[in-house]
């Protein structure tokens, strides 16, 4: 509202309409960060209606002086701003996951009735025996072992508390306590378990609870298995 005022004073002391613009862009910059050079470039105006000034036409320096603060006041909100994006996209492509293996069908979803005990729990990525798998995102080893129906399995606890786990390998890599990366190779595709033929059995257990849609949650994390 400062910035209205000040541009409305100017006016009114004759720097006329470059004045208003002045204040007009003052405000709209508060907005979005790409406006950073439209700002930049509003400066220029200013300093342009200062040399107009000297050549005759009367502006009151202080209002000048607070115009020309409160735009390095937006200037550097702007760049504050720029930088809380920047930083956010980073978060983002940090939590993004990555595709467990290179080449693979989807064989079975969640949720399905059949071979298993009640319905299907995870989601399941045809692979040939010894095919590397990959960590999908960056974690924590928390478990490694044969276990039952599931075969050799390694869990993954991603920093947010969620677990993946990865079903029937054959060779596991990692051991608890290891720090995974994405993208990483934590083990091999496997026959183990309870399975008709070699696949990656993955799972998805938020907070460690009870699975979820491993696709839904691979969408989620900005990837389409
Ligand atoms: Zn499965």
């Amino acid at each position: 509202m400062l910035a209205i005022s000040a541009g409305g004073a100017v006016t009114a002391s004759g720097a006329g309409p470059t004045a208003l613009t002045a204040g007009s862009s003052l405000d709209a910059a508060g907005s979005i960060g790409s406006v950073a050079g439209q700002a930049l470039s509003r400066r220029g105006a200013l300093v342009s209606r200062d040399s107009t000034r000297d050549s005759g036409e009367e502006t009151d320096p202080e209002l000048v002086a607070l115009a020309e603060k409160q735009m390095a006041e937006r200037e550097a909100k702007l760049a504050e701003m720029r930088r809380a994006a920047e930083k956010q996209a980073a978060k983002i492509k940090e939590n993004k996951w990555v595709l467990p293996l290179a080449s693979y069908q989807i064989t079975a979803t969640f949720g399905q009735y059949g071979l298993w005990a009640s319905y299907h729990t995870g989601l399941d990525f045809n692979g040939n025996s010894g095919d590397p798998i990959l960590a999908v995102a960056n974690g924590t080893v928390t478990e490694t072992g044969y276990d039952g129906a599931y075969g050799n399995k390694t869990v993954v606890t991603l920093d947010d508390g969620t677990e993946i786990w990865y079903c029937h390998q054959t060779s596991i890599y990692v051991s608890v306590g290891d720090r995974v990366n994405g993208s990483e190779v934590i083990g091999t595709v496997g026959a183990t378990g309870n399975v008709t033929g070699s696949h990656l059995h993955l799972e998805v257990r938020p907070g460690g609870g009870d699975p979820i849609d491993p696709f839904g949650a691979f969408v989620d994390h900005g990837i389409v298995p």
